[in-house]
């Protein structure tokens, strides 16, 4: 028999629960304005351990702070957020303009990024380097390098509202948007992860489990990559420890194995409470920028955007444009939904 971490549970065809649209809309500005807020609060931690972020700062991180002096983000004022927001906020910008996924004009809009960001804010190198081959003239279908980092799913959660409604199109746009930058499997694997828990947090009702979304997460990439399968299942049985020493375990670089699983867990451990989940995911250090980044998105997708204490929100880059993305999204995710099924 195999251990519990490689059986795949079957579930029987997804339906699609009924939220309405006022705490749909809700549940749109809550992953867009939580994946910033997580940003920017693990800016100023980010290639910190546990330790220097005491250090540096005197305490763990409780609100936005500058990052400390020789930090590569020391540039940035407090609530800034990084690369990784601007980068969702690309994807999410050209899915409004396009009201598809349109892979090149994606590669444009990540060019763009690539072009006229000054100065970049602690870009990742995969990205950097598709970029530059996009930079050169190649196509979209070939600038992405063999790279299993984080950097194509942390800009997924805008194609997980957005196609919520339909599982096989949502796949397709994670995985087309995903090979423009990085095309290893366990990239691609977190990339369809991210996008499909976003969708189905963003529409869970009150008698979904957390935890059950994560497995069925796991079983929809598990073809793709069967350590993250493994290791989204794994993170479903060690809610019960405390942050410290799971994320010790579980890692918290900007590996795709690392960053997707950690991220999950954070949120698995305080589904509804904002607060709790990123801090618990930003003072781990490394990645805290993507990590904290993620978690923010999964608890403002289940949690809505009134989970997301109002200082925050005030607080971070931004606010106002990032809260018009969440609500442009929701509007446009139900017909996005029709049009993609009938083209
Ligand atoms: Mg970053």
């Amino acid at each position: 028999m195999q251990p519990f971490y490689r059986r795949t549970r079957r579930y029987p065809p997804v339906k699609i629960p009924e939220v309405n649209s006022k705490e749909f809309t809700n549940r749109c500005v809550g992953t867009i304005v939580g994946f910033a807020i997580g940003d920017a609060l693990g800016m100023p931690a980010e290639f910190l351990t546990r330790d220097q972020i005491r250090r540096y700062y005197g305490k763990t991180i409780t609100d936005f702070l500058r990052a400390h002096q020789g930090h590569a983000s020391d540039f940035l004022p407090s609530g800034s957020y990084t690369d990784d927001t601007q980068m969702m906020l690309a994807t999410a910008e050209c899915l409004i303009e396009c009201q598809k996924m349109d892979a090149a004009r994606q590669g444009d809009a990540l060019l763009s990024w690539y072009l006229n960001t000054v100065p970049h804010r602690t870009p990742m190198r995969a990205n950097m380097r598709a970029c530059k081959h996009l930079s050169t003239g190649r196509a979209w279908t070939k600038s992405g390098v063999f790279s299993g980092g984080c950097g194509a799913a942390v800009r997924m959660p805008p194609i997980g509202l957005f196609f919520c409604q339909s599982t096989e199109i949502l796949i397709k746009a994670a995985l087309d948007d995903c090979i423009i930058t990085h095309t290893e499997p366990r990239a691609r694997a977190a990339a369809v992860a991210v996008a499909y828990l976003i969708a189905r947090l963003a529409q869970a009702t009150e008698k979904c489990s957390p935890g059950d979304q994560v497995l069925e997460t796991a079983d929809r990439v598990a073809h793709i990559d069967e350590d993250m399968a493994a290791l989204l299942r794994w993170v479903t049985q060690i809610t019960h420890l405390p942050p410290e020493e799971a994320l010790f375990e579980i890692g918290c670089s900007a590996d795709a194995l690392e960053a997707i699983p950690a991220a999950t867990y954070c949120f698995l451990k305080y589904p509804r409470q904002f607060h709790n989940a990123v801090l618990a995911a930003v003072n781990a250090g490394d990645a805290a920028d993507s990590v904290g980044a993620l978690t923010g998105s999964f608890v403002g997708a289940l949690a809505g955007v009134e989970a997301i204490p109002q200082s925050l929100r005030r607080q971070v880059e931004n606010a106002d444009l990032l809260a018009a993305v969440g609500e442009r999204l929701a509007s446009l995710a139900s017909s996005a939904g029709a049009q993609s099924m009938a083209s």
